[in-house]
């Protein structure tokens, strides 16, 4: 190993660094807390002849029991700043490590709207294009002006466009092979300075009647209404939902719709439909509350997959193939992960 000018630790368990609570060590590991030590966590990375994995909160990740061997750069570095534009919008930078839901409380309290459905999701803002999170009506790339990007290969910084991340249903440019050189350094917004209230989602409907709530209303909202459907990260490990919904052509389902004529089903453009998973599993599968051992799909939500104590990756990884060949025995349908297996 070469001198560095950064502190890497070696053989670090993943396991502390994942929501999920498994998985074996990582080979190397730096805390990028400042994105000026990017170049040199890179150069380090590359004389050593190690791949980059880049880490931000762990909430979406299943490592493996192995662990990885790989340069793990966990990005924390944190700032933010704002700008106006006008008397009714701002753009707010926020950089890649600070907390995704510690920046949308921040957003509120300073009364830049638009983030207040994507309150409570774990993770980190640098994460937040990737998988292109969202809930509740909203996703981000609703809000996404640009992401200001260091490329692997080249070792310089660019920014992209809203249109240039190629934002689709949990996935983005970053998840493309040439997207995976691109580690996210900073994320700028577009927000309102005006409330612009979205609570077209049922759970939110429904929630607020006839009212129509402010901002924090919503966020309160969100938090309350999310609390019964994950479980508690302090008790139990997961990594939120596992699955993606399902989107297919409309002629695939037509089987399906008939004899499950109560399913919802939404429109997902040029002839393709979105069908909620979790349906598929509780009313098709009759796999609600399904468990093998420590592994099992929440019982408030089944998309959601626990790691009730101990369980391994093999475990779950085990436990998913089931869950996907049962779905796709009673349906045809292949369901795909929105976890990543690492
Ligand atoms: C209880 C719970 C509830 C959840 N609810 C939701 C939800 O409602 N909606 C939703 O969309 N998601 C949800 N998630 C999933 C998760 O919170 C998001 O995907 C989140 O954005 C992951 O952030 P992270 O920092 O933990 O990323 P990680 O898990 O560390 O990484 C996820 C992926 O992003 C990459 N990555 C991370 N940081 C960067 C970076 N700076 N640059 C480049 N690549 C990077 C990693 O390599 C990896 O491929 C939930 C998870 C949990 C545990």
């Amino acid at each position: 190993m070469q001198e560095s000018k950064i502190k890497v630790q070696t053989k670090v368990p993943l396991r502390g660094l994942s929501t999920f609570k498994i998985g074996g060590d990582a080979s190397h590991l730096f805390m990028l807390e400042n994105k000026k030590d990017l170049k040199d966590a890179v150069a380090y990375a590359k004389e050593n002849d190690l791949p980059i994995f880049v880490l931000g909160g762990g909430s979406n990740i299943l490592f493996a029991d192995s662990g990885i061997s790989a340069f793990v750069i966990q990005v924390l570095n944190k700032g933010k700043e704002y700008k106006k534009i006008d008397d009714l919008h701002v753009l707010v930078t926020a950089e890649a490590g600070e907390t995704w839901d510690d920046f949308v409380k921040w957003t509120i309290e300073n009364h830049f709207f638009g983030l207040e459905n994507l309150s409570s999701i774990p993770g980190t803002v640098g994460a937040s294009p990737v998988q292109n999170i969202g809930a509740y009506g909203v996703e981000v790339k609703d809000l996404i002006e640009s992401v200001e990007v260091f490329n692997i290969q080249t070792s310089e910084y660019k920014t992209l466009t809203n249109t240039e991340c190629a934002f689709g249903y949990r996935n983005s440019f970053f998840k493309t092979e040439e997207g995976k050189n691109l580690i996210v350094v900073s994320v700028t917004f577009t927000l309102s300075l005006v409330p612009n209230i979205n609570i077209s989602y049922k759970d939110l409907s429904n929630h607020f009647k006839d009212i129509v709530p402010t901002p924090f209303e919503v966020r309160d909202a969100v938090i309350e209404i999310r609390k019964g459907k994950f479980p508690d990260l302090n008790i139990h490990g997961t990594a939120g939902s596992f699955f993606k919904n399902i989107i297919c052509n409309e002629s695939d389902i037509a089987k399906l719709k008939a004899d499950y004529p109560l399913m919802p089903v939404y429109k997902a453009g040029s002839g393709f439909v979105k069908i909620s998973t979790a349906f598929v599993l509780d009313k098709v599968c009759g796999l609600k509350g399904f468990r093998i051992g420590n592994v099992g799909l929440y019982e408030n939500q089944s998309l959601v997959v626990v790691n009730y104590a101990d369980a391994t990756s093999t475990d779950v990884r085990e436990f998913i193939s089931k869950i996907k060949s049962i779905v796709e025995q009673k349906t045809g349908i292949r369901i795909e992960e929105e976890v990543i297996l690492a």
